[in-house]
C-alpha cells in the first residue's frame, strides 16, 4: 500500500487524498489492479486511456507485456476489468524476475473512435526482420515484435477483442491523435531508432489507413559520416484541427549507438489543410530533416544538456506550451506569440524531478504534475504557475511513498477531473516485476477493494522456480546499452 509518507504535511497530503473512501471498507486500496509489469506505461506511448461517455478506459502493460484494460465508471465508482486486450509478440513465458529480460517498448495506447469502440495499439520495438523489409526505417539494435492494432468487439465494452491486420508491424512508441471531426491520426517510429516518425490518417474509425507519410526524417547526418540523424516525438491536440509535434534530436554514433539526445524543437500540423508549418507558421517541407528543424523549428539548442521527449499543450490563442526533461531538471518552454520564452526549470533545486505532463487553464496559468524523488521517497505533486511559467509553486501532493516509486503516464485524454492520469508503483524489496497500477485525480488514486484489485492469480508462485537474476550478466547489459533506459532504443 502506498502509506509510507514521511513527513507530517505529506501524511496529511495523502490522507486527504483518501478522504473521499471515508466511508469505504478498510479493505479497499489505493491501486485498481496489482498485475502491471515491468515498465507498464510512459509518457511516450500514449494516450493510456480516455474517458468517454461516462467510463475511462485505461490500458498498460501487464504480464507477458501483453495489453491490459481497465474501465472505471464514474457514476457508479466501479471498476471493470482488467482483461487482457491482446497477445505481444515480444513477451517470455514464463513471466520474467529479471528486468533485463524485458523489452519493455510494446506498451499500448488506446483511443476511442467515434461510434465508441476502444482501440489498441501495442506489442513492437521496430519489428522483427523475419516479417519483411521495412521501407522507412532501420533494423538496428535488436529491434524486434509486431506492432498489433486490436478493437473491441462492442461499443464501450471491455471484454471481448479482435485483431485488425491493418498496419505495418515495424512501428514503436505508438501515439493516438483524435481530431475533433473524429479521424484518427496514429504517429509511431517506423523502426529502430534510425527511422522515420511517420503518421497514418484513418477516416473510418481505425478500419483503414493511409500509407505513412514521414513526418522525421532519419539519414546519416550531413555533419558527418559517423553521425546519423534520429529523433524522439511527441504527438497530441492544438486547437481545433491542429496537430502539436514537439521531438529532440539524437545524434546517433555510427556504426554503434550512443545515449546523447539534444535541443528542442516545436512544430504543428494543419489537419484541413494537411500543411505542417513551424510556430510562426512558415511552411515546412516534409519530411523535416535536421537541417530544416534547425532552421526553423528549434526552441533551445541545448550542446551538451541531455534532453529527452516531453509533453506539449496550446492555450486558447492555440500558443503552445512545453515541456521536456534537460539535465536534472524538467524545462518549460512556452511561445508568447512573438518569440520563446527563456526556459524555466520546474520544481525545487537539486532534486531530480521526473517527466510528467501538464493542464494550460490560460496563457498564464499552467498546472503540472510531476514525479519527485528526494531522500524522504518518491512523490507525485502538482507544481503551479500563475505569470507564465516565470516562478512555480508546489501544490498539493498526490502520492508518496517511501519505498515504492511511480512511473507516470501522459494525461488522460478529455480526462474526468477524478481520473487524470494513470500511474505505476513499484517496491525495490518485491523480488518480481508485478507493478501496482493507479488512476489518480482531483480525490488522489481511485480506490477499489483489495480482493477485487489482486489479478495475479498463481503467478507469484510460477516464477519461484525461476533462477534469480544474474547480476553479472544485467551489468553486461547495462554497458552494453550504455546505461539506457526504454525509451533510449
Ligand atoms: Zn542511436
Amino acid at each position: 500500500m502506498i502509506h509510507s509518507v514521511t513527513t507530517l504535511s505529506r501524511f496529511f497530503a495523502l490522507l486527504g487524498s483518501l478522504a473521499v473512501c471515508g466511508v469505504c471498507a478498510a479493505a479497499d486500496v489505493a491501486y485498481f489492479a496489482d498485475n502491471g509489469y515491468g515498465n507498464p506505461i510512459s509518457s511516450l506511448q500514449h494516450p493510456v486511456g480516455e474517458h468517454y461517455q461516462g467510463v475511462t478506459y485505461v490500458a498498460y502493460q501487464g504480464p507477458h507485456e501483453d495489453p491490459y484494460i481497465a474501465a472505471y465508471v464514474h457514476a457508479t465508482a466501479q471498476w471493470i476489468g482488467p482483461v487482457q486486450a491482446g497477445v505481444s509478440a515480444m513477451g517470455k513465458s514464463p513471466d520474467q524476475i529479471d528486468p533485463g529480460e524485458l523489452d519493455n517498448h510494446g506498451k499500448p495506447a488506446l483511443v476511442v473512435d467515434r461510434q465508441g469502440y476502444i482501440h489498441l495499439v501495442f506489442g513492437s520495438h521496430g519489428g522483427d526482420p523475419k516479417y519483411g523489409r521495412n521501407p522507412l526505417g532501420e533494423f538496428f539494435m535488436g529491434t524486434k515484435g509486431k506492432m498489433t492494432h486490436v478493437v473491441s468487439v462492442k461499443p464501450g465494452d471491455i471484454s471481448a477483442w479482435r485483431v485488425v491486420d491493418n498496419i505495418p508491424v515495424h512501428g514503436t512508441y505508438n501515439q493516438w491523435v483524435k481530431v475533433p471531426n473524429g479521424d484518427l491520426y496514429l504517429f509511431y517510429r517506423h523502426g529502430g531508432h534510425r527511422s522515420d516518425w511517420v503518421y497514418q490518417k484513418s477516416v473510418d474509425d481505425g478500419r483503414t489507413f493511409a500509407a505513412p507519410v514521414s513526418v522525421l526524417k532519419h539519414k546519416v547526418s550531413a555533419a558527418s559520416p559517423t553521425v546519423n540523424d534520429s529523433w524522439y516525438a511527441w504527438f497530441d491536440n492544438g486547437r481545433g484541427d491542429t496537430i502539436t509535434a514537439s521531438y529532440i534530436y539524437h545524434p546517433c554514433a555510427n556504426p554503434k549507438h550512443n545515449a546523447h539526445r539534444q535541443n528542442t524543437y516545436y512544430m504543428q500540423l494543419d489537419t484541413q489543410s494537411g500543411q505542417w508549418s513551424n510556430v510562426q507558421g512558415a511552411r515546412l517541407a516534409l519530411p523535416v530533416t535536421k537541417e530544416s528543424a534547425d532552421k526553423l523549428t528549434l526552441i533551445e539548442d541545448t550542446g551538451t544538456v541531455r534532453t529527452t521527449h516531453g509533453t506539449a499543450h496550446v492555450d486558447a490563442a492555440g500558443r503552445p506550451h512545453l515541456v521536456f526533461p534537460a539535465g536534472k531538471d524538467v524545462r518549460y518552454y512556452r511561445w508568447d506569440g512573438k518569440a520563446w520564452q527563456k526556459p524555466v526549470a520546474v520544481g525545487a533545486a537539486g532534486e531530480r524531478m521526473h517527466d510528467g505532463d501538464f493542464f494550460v487553464d490560460s496563457p498564464t496559468s499552467v498546472r503540472m504534475l510531476l514525479a519527485q524523488t528526494t531522500e524522504a521517497g518518491h512523490e507525485i505533486a502538482w507544481w503551479n504557475t500563475t505569470d507564465g511559467g516565470l516562478t512555480w509553486l508546489k501544490g498539493a501532493v498526490f502520492m508518496a511513498s517511501k519505498e515504492r516509486s511511480f512511473n507516470l503516464s501522459a494525461m488522460i485524454r478529455n480526462a474526468h477531473p477524478d481520473a487524470v492520469m494513470l500511474l505505476a508503483s513499484r517496491s525495490p524489496a518485491e523480488p518480481h516485476l508485478y507493478r501496482q497500477m493507479h488512476l489518480v485525480g482531483a480525490h488522489g488514486a481511485l480506490v477499489r477493494p483489495a480482493a477485487e484489485a489482486s489479478h495475479l492469480g498463481d503467478r507469484l508462485e510460477h516464477i519461484k522456480s525461476l533462477p534469480p537474476p544474474n547480476k553479472d550478466k544485467a551489468e553486461a547489459k547495462r554497458k552494453k546499452k550504455l546505461g539506457l533506459g526504454d525509451d533510449d532504443l
